[in-house]
């Protein structure tokens, strides 16, 4: 099985990752943690190109989508061909999210992009945590020490971002769960808990 979360910097889902992949791991299932953009040696550079060096849009939706194969050939689908679980933080929907929705790639480049990298590989089931834009920056600001480059955006960039999300997880109804990110971590992880029985031990 492969499950995604998605959602704006400082929706809240580190912590609710770590909480999935331990319940999963307690059922006695080997389950795979990893991120994006990353999760391999080379995708983790490509990572902090992407986060930290300014460069055009399109490279930038290139360079998601290099980090991206490099990390379905290395990582994703191996553990998916052992019969393993993998857990990422981010996946495709964040390039639609960010790229298309945020920043403004046509979506007919993404689509293109995706259809070359992962023609056939789509999660099967993805957590969008979903906030107000505002809630999100004061949780982020009370939170991190260090800042990347899209962390420093505005408002109105988050707010495109999040109606991306949303817009792509009425697109994909059926894989997509979103939860309302506003309500206390314990509420969200009920809920999430609840879907991942739901979904795959009944
Ligand atoms: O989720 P995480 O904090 O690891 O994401 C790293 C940064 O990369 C975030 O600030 C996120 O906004 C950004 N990002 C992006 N485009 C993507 C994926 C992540 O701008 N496709």
């Amino acid at each position: 099985r492969f499950i995604t979360f998605e959602g704006i910097d400082g929706a809240g889902k580190s912590t609710q990752i770590a909480a999935a992949v331990a319940w999963i791991a307690a059922k006695g299932l080997q389950v795979v943690q990893t991120r994006e953009p990353g999760g391999t040696p080379l995708a983790e550079k490509l990572r902090e190109l992407a986060l930290h060096d300014a460069m055009h849009l399109e490279t930038e939706a290139l360079v998601m989508f290099a980090a991206r194969r490099e990390h379905l050939a290395v990582k994703i689908e191996p553990a998916l061909a052992a019969g393993q679980w993998v857990v990422s933080d981010r996946f495709s929907d964040a390039t639609y999210a960010y790229q298309v929705g945020g920043r403004g790639l046509p979506a007919a480049k993404f689509e293109t992009l995706e259809a070359w990298v992962h023609p056939k590989r789509q999660p099967d089931l993805t957590f969008l945590f979903d906030l107000a834009p505002e809630i999100a920056a004061a949780r982020v600001a009370a939170n991190r020490s260090e800042s990347d480059r899209f962390e420093r955006e505005q408002a109105d960039f988050f707010g495109r971002v999040r109606n991306a999300y949303l817009e792509r997880a009425r697109q994909c109804a059926s894989r997509f769960h979103v939860l309302d990110a506003t309500r206390s971590p314990e509420a969200i992880y009920d809920e999430m808990l609840k879907v991942l029985a739901e979904r795959f031990f009944t």
